[in-house]
C-alpha cells in the first residue's frame, strides 16, 4: 500500500551541508549533532550519511548505544552526560565521551578507581543558564577532574551559545569572551559553535564545531534563508488529496468552525495532520503545495487531515500530490506560519510517517 503521508530524505544533501560547515570552519574538527533521532531524520541513516565527520554528538547515552550497536566506531559525545553510576558504566563499556557539567557528576567520577578510560568535556555555563559550571568554579573543577583516575587524555572544554541566531545580539560575543577569559592558560581543546556559530560567528569556531540543524539543510537564522546560506534541505514531507468538494459561502470548515467561507470555493482534504507531525498551530494561509502549486491551508489542523482552499485549482482531484515542505516550500516558512522553529517540525515527524530515502 502506498503511504498517505511520507517523508523523502535526500541524504546526499547531508554531505553537501557538511561541506558548507567545513568551508566555514576549515581548521576545526566537526562533531555532527544527531540527537533526537537525527533531528527526526533517523539516527542511523543520518549517521551513515555523516560517516566522514570527526565525531558525533547525541543528547543521551541510549542514543550513543544505538550508534555503537549499529557498528559506528567514531567518537561519540553525550551532551547531557551521564546521570548516575549505572550510566557511567555504560559510557565506559560503549566508549562514549561525556560532558561533565555538575558537581554531582564530579563526585561520581571521584569514586571510580578504573584508570584512563573516559573522554571528558568540561562544560562551562557562559550565560545559557542550562548545563555547565559557572566560570568561577572552573579552576577548582578542573583540578579535581585532573585527579580522577578514570579520565583518559586531556580534558576538553565546551560552552553553548544561547542567542547566536541573532547577529545583532551582544550576548554571543560576551559568551565567547567569557569562555576564552575563563580558559586563559588552559591547554585542552575547546568547542563553542552550534550551526549559528559556525555560519555567523567566526570568533566562535575554536578547535571543534558542533553543528546540528544546518546539516539537515535548515537555516538557524530567522533572517537568512537556507538558500542564502548555500544549504540543501534533507527532508521533504508529502501526502495527497483524499477528497475534493465544493463548499458554499458562509459554511464553516473543520473543528470549532474557525474558518468561514467568504465565498463558495473548492475544498481539498489532505491526508496529513498533527498525528503525522504537521504543526497543530499552522495558521490559516500557511502555504501547501498541491500539484506543485501553492494553495492556502484553511481551518484547524486535525490529527489526520488538513484542509486547503483549491479555488486556484478547479481541476484538482483525489490522489493529486501534496507537499507540506520540501525544496520548493521551506520548512522554515512553515515553522514561521505555525509560530515555531523548524527544529520542532523535523523532530516532530511521527512513526506513522514512512521515510523513503532518495
Ligand atoms: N551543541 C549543543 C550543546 C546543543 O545542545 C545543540 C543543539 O541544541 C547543538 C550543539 C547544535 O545546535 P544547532 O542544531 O542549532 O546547530
Amino acid at each position: 500500500m502506498t503511504p498517505a503521508a511520507y517523508a523523502v530524505l535526500n541524504t546526499e544533501a547531508v554531505a553537501h551541508n557538511v561541506a558548507v560547515a567545513r568551508r566555514h570552519a576549515p581548521t576545526a574538527k566537526l562533531m555532527a549533532v544527531i540527537k533526537a533521532n537525527g533531528y527526526g531524520h533517523g539516527l542511523l541513516r543520518i549517521a551513515d550519511a555523516l560517516a566522514g565527520v570527526d565525531a558525533f554528538a547525541v543528547a543521551r547515552g541510549d542514543e550513543g548505544i544505538r550508534l555503537r550497536n549499529a557498528g559506528f566506531t567514531q567518537p561519540i559525545t553525550v551532551l547531557e552526560g551521564f546521570r548516575n553510576g549505572e550510566d557511567l558504566d555504560a559510557f565506559l563499556q560503549q566508549r562514549l565521551d561525556t560532558v561533565v557539567h555538575s558537581f554531582q557528576q564530579l563526585e561520581i567520577l571521584e569514586t571510580r578507581v578504573e584508570t584512563e578510560q573516559l573522554g571528558v568535556w568540561l562544560k562551562i555555563d557562559t550565560g545559557m543558564n542550562r548545563l555547565g559550571f559557572r566560570p568561577a568554579d572552573v579552576a577548582g573543577v578542573y583540578q579535581r577532574l585532573r585527579q580522577c583516575r578514570i579520565i583518559a587524555g586531556p580534558i576538553r572544554f565546551m560552552t553553548h551559545l544561547a542567542n547566536a541566531d541573532d547577529k545583532a545580539d551582544p550576548k554571543t560575543p560576551e559568551q565567547i569572551a567569557l569562555f576564552n577569559a575563563t580558559l586563559e592558560g588552559y591547554a585542552g581543546e575547546r568547542s563553542i559553535a552550534n550551526s549559528a556559530g559556525v555560519l555567523g560567528w567566526q570568533e566562535a569556531l575554536a578547535d571543534w564545531v558542533r553543528p546540528g540543524v544546518m546539516l539537515y539543510g535548515i537555516s538557524p537564522f530567522p533572517e537568512l534563508t537556507r538558500r542564502e546560506l548555500g544549504l540543501q534541505p534533507v527532508m521533504g514531507l508529502y501526502s495527497q488529496l483524499i477528497a475534493v468538494k465544493p463548499v458554499r459561502q458562509g459554511e464553516t470548515v473543520g473543528y470549532s468552525g474557525t474558518w468561514r467561507c467568504p465565498e463558495a470555493t473548492l475544498l481539498g482534504v489532505v491526508a496529513v495532520g498533527y498525528g503525522d507531525g504537521y504543526p497543530r498551530y499552522a495558521k490559516t494561509g500557511t502555504p501547501v503545495l498541491v500539484n506543485g502549486r501553492r494553495v492556502p491551508l484553511i481551518g484547524r489542523v486535525s490529527m489526520d487531515m488538513i484542509t486547503v482552499d483549491l479555488a486556484s485549482q478547479p481541476d484538482a482531484k483525489p490522489g493529486d500530490p501534496v507537499a507540506l515542505w520540501n525544496e520548493a516550500l521551506p520548512v522554515e516558512e512553515i515553522a514561521h506560519c505555525a509560530d515555531t522553529i523548524p527544529y520542532t517540525l523535523v523532530c516532530g515527524i511521527t512513526q506513522r510517517v514512512q521515510i523513503i530515502e532518495r
